[in-house]
């Protein structure tokens, strides 16, 4: 169980000061992109076992959104990134 996470700028931390938004790999469409693009934006993800992105917000530390990338059947992490400077992060 992952129960801790390093977050990179307040080290390592309980899992249960994080929580979780979802996947962090669909990529936002330009704003005048079709309705069927922004439907599949919004609302259709795939359910994926083993390793995939997630945001994470470091709720209860210091409150900055992360890319977390881990296996959601061993539930190792491989990584945690600022979700600013990640790749496919939020925007
Ligand atoms: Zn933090």
């Amino acid at each position: 169980m992952a129960s801790l996470i390093s977050c990179p700028h307040c080290g390592v931390r309980p899992k249960e000061e994080f929580s979780i938004r979802g996947d962090a790999t669909p990529a936002r469409p330009a704003p005048m992109a079709s309705d069927e693009a922004w439907h599949d934006y919004v609302h259709v993800r795939t359910n994926p076992r083993g390793r995939i992105r997630e945001h994470w917000q470091h709720a209860a530390g210091c409150r900055r959104w992360l890319v977390v990338e881990r296996d959601n059947f061993t539930h190792e992490v491989f990584s945690v990134t600022d979700a600013a400077t990640a790749q496919g992060g939020a925007q």
